[in-house]
């Protein structure tokens, strides 16, 4: 039986395999795992970890994150506003900036404890179904009111594309949108998809089920 170890270097032979232009970081999705789980890859010395809930997050990473400050964490969730100051505390970077409330409420916070984080704005790609993600006729102004207005430091953008679609042309718009926005980094790929998401572009990728296995 290959270990969660096995797995996340079959995943990296696979992106090198892809020959990307850049460094394609691997999101390590933990959530619903317990640390004890989630443990020999920390002692590996893998350095991205991505929670969806702020809560779980704390009660797993908090003391992890004091001992090993090189630890990344991601949100990469929907994010509540009132636990945007939790997150602020714990995260490294948020994925999932999709309203001003939200981006007013993190700016306030990272700024009262003099923290800069890395933030991704998500974009809704016109999916009626999802909830999450700023409308992509919204995004130019969105990005400028963040980048300029409340200095968050916008990194990206992050797609989910809905379920049972073809992922690529999610990845192919939001690349494209990512680069009229002269932005570096993209937040896209999971699991069934990230081979797609890195040959557009994507280096940050959010792989949980194919490292830790189905989640319960
Ligand atoms: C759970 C989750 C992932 C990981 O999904 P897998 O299919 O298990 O790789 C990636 N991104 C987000 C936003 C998630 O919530």
């Amino acid at each position: 039986m290959d270990t969660i170890i096995d797995r996340l270097e079959k995943i990296k032979l696979k992106i090198s395999s892809l020959k990307p232009d850049k460094l394609v970081n691997i999101i390590a999705v933990s959530k619903t795992f317990t640390l004890d789980y989630i443990q020999p890859l920390i002692n590996y010395g893998h350095l991205h970890f991505g929670e969806n809930k702020v809560q779980e997050a704390l009660s797993k990473w908090s003391e992890q994150k004091k001992v090993n400050k090189n630890l990344k964490l991601h949100m990469i969730g929907k994010l509540q506003s009132n636990k945007a100051k939790d997150a602020v505390k714990l995260f490294d970077y948020i994925h999932s900036v999709d309203n001003q409330k939200l981006a007013d409420v993190l700016a306030k916070h990272q700024k009262s404890m003099n923290k800069n984080l890395n933030y991704f704005i998500q974009v809704n790609l016109g999916n009626e179904i999802q909830k999450s993600g700023i409308p992509v006729n919204e995004l130019d102004g969105f990005y400028n009111y963040c980048q300029n207005e409340i200095n968050l430091d916008v990194i990206g953008l992050m797609v989910i594309p809905p379920i049972n679609q073809s992922a690529e042309e999610y990845f192919k718009s939001l690349n494209e949108l990512n680069k009229s926005l002269s932005l570096k980094n993209l937040s896209m790929g999971m699991s069934a998809d990230y081979i797609e998401a890195i040959k557009n572009g994507s280096n940050f990728i959010r792989i949980g089920s194919s490292i830790f296995g189905p989640r319960s």
